[in-house]
């Protein structure tokens, strides 16, 4: 059975009930927890008694869009130091993904769970040969290879199908088709519109600002099977398309719609704009920024000579101006708010890993604060904990402090309701019911040394 351990006189924040519940216990047996309840629990004098008076506890949280690959396995423990005790991989080579996942849900390397997709599913062309993001590529040419190619990858076990932006319509389709729901399929997508792909019955779609771009923005401004990420003006177009963007439009009505009917998760990833708000200046003063991993910096290093020497070097995107896109983020932050209110699914995802900044775990922190503003504190706790364990097809096992789940939860010294960024006021993170000190883990992870920090 294990360790039994009893928290009391906790404030909860559940993950699934609209208010915190005070004064609270919470018995957790082994890995799980076993009962929840208001008042007292009685027990044995062998549990060991936590008592959590002034403290308040809340779901380990969900990073549904990471990729591993792209950051050094010593910083996996800084998502639990940032409280994300589940993460899943979107994008990367199969052996390496399912190796990662191996390690960190056996316990062999410190960090959150581990769900993975394999690699990103392009079409005919490929998004990018750079050799330093090829490592998360692979294609799907045609709808006759999508049995061969998504068959391999459902048998290898992954947990779900990322089709990404150069899949045409017809093989997003048929891809949908041959997964026939055995796992989760989502899309980055581009030269797919998310409009066919939810009537296809895709799961998720990732990125606000990019899979309904095509369905949101001016007609006039979509953008074509010649696009491409790696296009700096992809991203001017796109930024534009996104400010000029008519929130009221009919269309934009449409795709609420067909969100909230078929339940689509929509992955935000606002946190990628969060320089934006900062302005370049806000952003290099973060501390965060120094937990950049070091394999993302020697990147971000290979971009300086193309950039030039400028302070904020580690954190640019590469594509855009920092400090550029403010517009943009609020318009982003808009379609959240009215899929929301629709009765639409929000999931929160950061995409670290894929670019350099900001960090693994705290983007997520980053992620919450951004989607507050659009769907209030509570909400946006709900969207990276219980809906996006939903999402994930986990509700059995994450996304809610609730008798049967694991014990993965948060300790926090103050109240995440009366401002979100008070989820970085967290004492300590358990994981399957194992505690782990979030300072601690934040000292042993790489760091280095920005100027002005
Ligand atoms: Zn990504």
């Amino acid at each position: 059975m294990g360790n039994k351990q009893l928290f009391t006189n906790a404030r909860l924040i559940d993950g699934l009930a609209d208010q915190p519940l005070n004064g609270m216990s919470i018995l957790v047996e082994g890995e799980r927890i076993s009962e929840v309840r208001a008042g007292s629990i009685d027990v044995s004098s062998d549990v060991e008694v936590i008592d959590l008076t002034g403290k308040t506890v809340v779901p380990g949280l969900i990073d549904t869009h990471i990729h591993t690959v792209m950051m050094d396995s010593e910083c996996f423990p800084l998502f639990l130091a940032a409280g994300v005790t589940t993460a899943r991989d979107v994008g990367g080579r199969l052996d390496l993904v399912l190796q990662n996942r191996e390690d960190l849900n056996t316990g062999k390397k410190l960090g959150p769970r581990l769900f993975v997709c394999g690699p990103l599913l392009d079409g005919p062309g490929a998004s990018f040969e750079s050799p330093g993001f090829t490592i998360m590529l692979d294609r799907v040419e045609s709808v006759d290879s999508v049995p061969g190619k998504i068959g391999d990858l459902l048998s290898a076990g992954v947990d779900g199908i990322k089709c990404y932006f150069t899949m045409t319509p017809e093989i997003v389709r048929a891809v949908i088709g041959y997964v026939d729901k055995r796992v989760p399929v989502t899309g980055h997508l581009g030269y797919c519109s998310s409009m066919d792909a939810i009537d296809a019955g895709i799961d998720g779609l990732e990125h606000v600002w990019i899979s309904p771009y095509n369905d949101i923005c001016a007609l006039n401004m979509r953008f074509g099977n010649d696009a491409s990420m790696m296009d700096p003006a992809f991203w001017s177009q796109t930024m534009a398309g996104w400010e000029q963007a008519d929130l009221k439009s009919e269309r934009m009505q449409k795709w609420v719609a067909a969100m909230v009917e078929k339940q689509v998760h929509m992955g935000t990833t606002l946190d990628l704009l969060w320089t934006a708000k900062a302005g370049v200046e806000g952003a290099l003063k973060d501390p965060d920024r120094c937990l950049i991993p070091p394999a993302a910096l020697e990147r971000q290093s290979r971009m300086k000579k193309r950039l030039g020497d400028r302070p904020d070097w580690d954190i640019h995107p590469g594509f855009y101006e920092t400090g550029a896109g403010s517009l943009a983020l609020e318009k982003h932050q808009e379609v959240t708010r009215q899929l929301h209110e629709a009765g639409g699914r929000v999931v929160g995802g950061t995409d670290c890993g894929a670019l350099a900044y900001p960090p693994p775990g705290f983007a997520l922190l980053r992620e919450i604060e951004l989607l507050a503003e659009a769907i209030g504190a509570m909400d946006a706790i709900r969207a990276v904990t219980s809906v996006a364990a939903n999402y994930l097809r986990a509700d059995q096992d994450i996304g809610a402090v609730e008798a049967g789940r694991y014990a993965d939860f948060l300790v926090l010294a103050e109240d995440p309701l009366r401002d979100v960024a008070l989820l970085r006021s967290l004492e300590t993170t358990y994981r399957g019911g194992m505690p782990y000190d979030p300072n601690r883990l934040k000292a042993a992870a790489p760091q280095h040394s920005p100027d002005g920090i």
